[in-house]
C-alpha cells in the first residue's frame, strides 16, 4: 500500500543529523521540502531538474514573505532579507517582507534550530498552510562556529563539543554569523523558493558512487535515510527542465561534493555567489519587459481554497466531494485533472481492485477539465459547479475504518511529454462511511 501523502509530508521535512564530534559541527546540506516526488508510485511524476517550471511564480509578481513569528533576531532576519533580494536585481520578481502577523503570505522563513535548512519549490508553497513555514533555516549552522569555540577553548573546554556547547555561547554572545556561508545558504534557498532545483540533478552531470559509504556520509552527517538521498542527491532531472542551459557547477543550486562521491573522482566545492548561469536562467524564467516567462509551459494557480466538503448520499448510494477554490490558468492550455483519492485514517490509500474509480491503483474519483487559456474560475463557491462522486460500490469493505479524502489537481503538459504535476493538495477530516 501507498502511504498516504499527507502524514508523508509531516514527516519528511526534517533532515538535519545532530553529531556530537571532536572538531566542527557538521553543516546541513539543503533538502527540498519533499512532495509526492519522494514516493514510487506509479501516478507520480519524480523527475525534477534546474527549474521547475510548472512550479515559477507569475512574471512580475510581488511575492509577501514573512518570518514565522519570533524567530530571529532584528541582526539575522535584517541578512536574510538582504542576501534574498540579491535575486531581485536578475529577474522580474519581488520579495516584500512584511509583518510577522500578516494573515496572509506566499513564503513564510523561519529562523530556528532543527529541520535543516530547506524550502518548498516555487509555487508549491500554495499547498502549506499559512500556520506553516515554507522555509526553514537551522540557524545554529549559521553561527560563527570557529568563533565560538574560540571562546569555549578560552575558558579551557577543548572538546568534543556539541550543539548544546555552541547554543550557549550563542545565548552569551548573540549574532556571530559565518557571513559567507549565511548568504550562500539564503540564496539557495531562495532560489528554490523562486522555482530553481539542484543543479546537481542536471543529467549526466555528476556520476555518483551509489555506494553505502556514500549513503552512510548522508546519514551521518544529515541524517537522512536512503530515499531522501535518492531524492536530494542522486536524482536526475530531465532534459526538458534545464530549459535549454548547459551544465552549471558553478551554480549556487549545486552541492559541494567530494572525490570519492563519484566514480571518476570529480569533485566540487561549496559555491558563494549567484553564477552567470543562475542569472541568466533566472532572467529567462522572469524576465524584464515580457509579459510572461521565455520557456513558457501551461500553469495554473489556485488559491482561496476554503473547504473540501464531502458528504455520504444514501440516495445516490455514495460520496459526494465537493472542493471550493478558485483556478487561473496562464495563456498556454494544459490537461487538468481534479482527482480525490480516498486514504484511511491511518495513512494509506484505498486500494482499488477494478478498473473504474481507480486512480493508479487507489480508490479515486476524478475528472479532467477542459479549461480556457487566461481564464479565472470560481469552483463551489457562489454556485455548485464541480462534484467529483465516489460510488459506494467501488469503495472495498474497510470494516468501519474511518476515512480521509485527498484531493488534488493536477496538470499535463503532453506538448512537453511531461505527466501529473502536482499543483495542488488537501485532505478531509476523518469520517466514516456507512456500514455495508
Ligand atoms: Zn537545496
Amino acid at each position: 500500500m501507498n502511504k498516504y501523502i499527507f502524514l508523508a509530508l509531516a514527516g519528511l521535512v526534517s533532515s538535519t543529523g545532530l553529531m556530537a564530534q571532536q572538531r566542527s559541527i557538521p553543516r546541513p546540506s539543503c533538502t527540498t521540502i519533499l512532495s509526492e516526488a519522494m514516493f514510487s508510485r506509479k501516478d507520480t511524476v519524480k523527475e525534477r531538474g534546474v527549474a521547475d517550471n510548472y512550479h515559477t511564480w507569475e512574471n512580475g509578481a510581488t511575492l509577501k514573505v514573512k518570518f514565522m513569528g519570533g524567530g530571529g533576531g532584528k541582526v539575522l532576519r535584517d541578512k536574510v532579507m538582504m542576501y534574498a533580494k540579491e535575486w531581485e536585481k536578475w529577474g522580474n520578481v519581488k520579495l516584500n517582507f512584511v509583518a510577522d502577523n500578516d494573515p496572509k503570505t506566499d513564503i513564510r522563513v523561519k529562523l530556528g534550530q532543527g529541520r535543516g535548512h530547506n524550502s518548498a519549490v516555487g509555487t508549491e508553497a500554495i499547498f502549506r498552510s499559512q500556520e506553516e513555514q515554507t522555509m526553514n533555516f537551522d540557524t545554529i549552522y549559521l553561527a560563527d562556529i570557529d568563533y565560538y569555540i574560540s571562546k569555549l577553548k578560552q575558558k579551557k573546554n577543548y572538546g568534543p563539543y556539541n550543539v548544546k556547547h555552541i547554543e550557549e555561547e550563542m545565548r552569551l554572545e548573540p549574532n556571530r554569523w559565518a557571513e559567507k556561508e549565511l548568504r550562500r545558504v539564503v540564496m539557495h534557498e531562495f532560489g528554490h523558493a523562486l522555482g530553481l532545483l539542484h543543479e546537481q540533478s542536471f543529467p549526466g552531470a555528476v556520476k555518483w558512487n551509489k555506494s553505502d559509504s556514500v549513503y552512510n556520509y548522508y546519514l551521518e552527517t544529515q541524517g537522512w535515510n536512503r530515499a531522501k538521498v535518492d531524492f536530494n542527491v542522486f536524482e536526475v532531472a530531465e532534459q526538458f527542465y534545464t530549459n535549454g542551459t548547459a551544465y552549471d557547477p558553478k551554480s549556487i543550486m549545486h552541492y559541494s561534493i567530494e572525490p570519492w562521491q563519484t566514480t571518476d573522482g570529480y569533485s566540487l566545492p561549496d559555491n558563494y555567489e549567484l553564477s552567470a548561469g543562475d542569472k541568466t536562467l533566472f532572467a529567462a524564467l522572469y524576465p524584464k519587459g515580457r509579459k510572461e516567462s521565455v520557456n513558457l509551459v501551461p500553469k495554473i494557480q489556485i488559491s482561496n481554497f476554503t473547504k473540501l466538503t464531502v458528504t455520504t448520499n444514501a440516495t445516490r448510494k455514495g460520496l459526494v466531494i465537493q472542493p471550493a477554490f478558485d483556478l487561473k490558468t496562464n495563456s498556454v492550455l494544459g490537461e487538468v485533472y481534479f482527482v480525490a483519492r480516498l486514504a484511511t485514517e491511518d495513512g494509506y490509500y484505498v486500494k482499488s481492485n477494478g478498473l473504474f474509480y481507480n486512480w493508479g491503483g487507489s480508490v479515486a474519483a476524478y475528472k479532467k477539465m477542459n479549461l480556457l487559456p487566461n481564464s479565472k474560475v470560481s469552483y463551489n463557491k457562489l454556485k455548485k459547479n464541480l462534484e467529483l462522486f465516489l460510488p459506494f460500490e467501488y469503495i472495498p469493505d474497510l470494516k468501519g475504518e474511518n476515512v480521509v479524502v485527498e484531493f488534488t489537481v493536477y496538470l499535463n503538459d503532453s506538448k512537453n511529454n511531461q505527466w501529473n504535476k502536482l499543483m495542488y493538495f488537501s485532505n478531509s477530516s476523518p469520517m466514516s462511511l456507512p456500514a455495508r
